[in-house]
């Protein structure tokens, strides 16, 4: 790990100015549940830290419009076991309950939890190359060891995928993130937050390095009745997901209204599909449907050798997350409790 400058910050304009005032690559710092791993790694080697966790960040409030404003600095447990959250986004509570461990959840924060970095072997390897954290080094995942890389979305240059399960649930309600820099402040929906890997795969987000996330918008329309957060993986817990599916539907008798299909583990970013979705809306909740829906969302996926069973796994995947949140079934592992 290399030497760093530490500071604390108790408002949001001296925490603007902190990661602005030189020169020094600078990041701000709240759980610290990716980072310092990064930094321990030699992955990340930022010459200043700004703690952010003091800001008056972590409330979780209904908006003006109806939905609920979840703060950037609250904590991922926090946010999952609040009353409103469980009550009208049960797929969201689901989702960061299926995502690492309780320590974790009790430090990670929701801005955060944005901003975690891929967990490729490789990338987390400084004796290996890696466009992803030395661009033009090369990609070993292609060709090598990639159980865990992406089939959708991938370019020649990365095959990551992004390791969030709160991510794919806040893609399905269509979230909007609120950013804070030393430019102004500005609204980014949350399909726009994450970003293929292309040319340019050292680049997650776009949000940068000095933009303050300071909180996610939820909009009024929840799917509580009827959505369902189904996580594939190695092991039963504290494990990233193979493939997950965050489905939410908007039914009338057995007639789908609307339908949001969001899959995890699968690209570098939640991934949707507006016209898969489509095919489901005016018609039957059947798994005849819900398969035409599956084919639709997969119809591009391309396997990288040791992943390849991803993609019957994501196609069986959606078909069950959907039947899940008909049912009202909302979660696989029983943890919403
Ligand atoms: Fe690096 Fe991306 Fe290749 Fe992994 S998949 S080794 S993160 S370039």
């Amino acid at each position: 790990m290399n030497a760093f400058e530490y500071l604390t910050a108790t408002a949001v304009e001296p925490a603007l100015a902190a990661v602005n005032s030189d020169a020094a690559p600078a990041r701000f710092i709240a759980g610290g549940t990716n980072l310092i791993d990064l930094m321990k790694e030699n992955v990340m080697r930022p010459q200043r830290l700004v703690d952010i966790s003091s800001l008056p960040l972590d409330g979780i409030e209904p908006t003006a419009r109806g939905g609920l404003l979840l703060g950037s600095l609250a904590r991922n447990a926090d946010t999952a076991y609040h009353p409103l959250v469980r009550e009208r986004y049960p797929l969201l509570a689901a989702a960061i309950l299926a995502g690492a461990s309780p320590q974790l959840r009790n430090m990670a924060t929701n801005g955060g939890n944005l901003l975690q970095r891929t967990r490729c072997y490789y990338f987390y390897d400084v004796g290996v190359p890696c466009n992803k954290r030395e661009p033009g080094s090369g990609c070993p995942a292609i060709g090598g060891v990639n159980r865990l890389h992406a089939i959708l979305g991938a370019s020649d240059q990365c095959i990551a995928t992004h390791p969030s399960d709160m991510c794919v649930a806040l893609a399905a309600l269509e979230a909007v993130v609120h950013v804070q820099s030393a430019a102004g402040s500005r609204a980014i929906r949350f399909a726009d937050v994450h970003r293929l890997p292309g040319d340019k795969p050292q680049i997650d987000t776009h949000i940068a390095a000095d933009d303050l996330i300071t909180g996610i918008e939820l909009p009024p329309e929840g799917f509580a009745a009827h959505s369902a957060y189904l996580k594939l993986r190695d092991r039963a817990s504290y494990a990233f997901a193979l493939v997950s599916v965050a489905a939410a539907l908007e039914l009338d008798g057995g007639i789908i209204r609307k339908a949001r299909v969001a899959l995890g583990g699968v690209a570098h970013k939640p991934w949707r599909d507006p016209a898969a979705e489509a095919l489901l809306e005016g018609r039957e909740a059947t798994a005849e449907s819900f398969a035409r829906c599956a084919d639709a969302l997969l119809r591009d996926a391309k396997g990288q050798g040791d992943n390849n069973f991803k993609i019957p796994l994501a196609h069986r995947a959606i078909v069950r997350a959907l039947e899940m949140a008909t049912s009202g079934d909302l979660t696989n592992t029983g943890q919403l409790q």
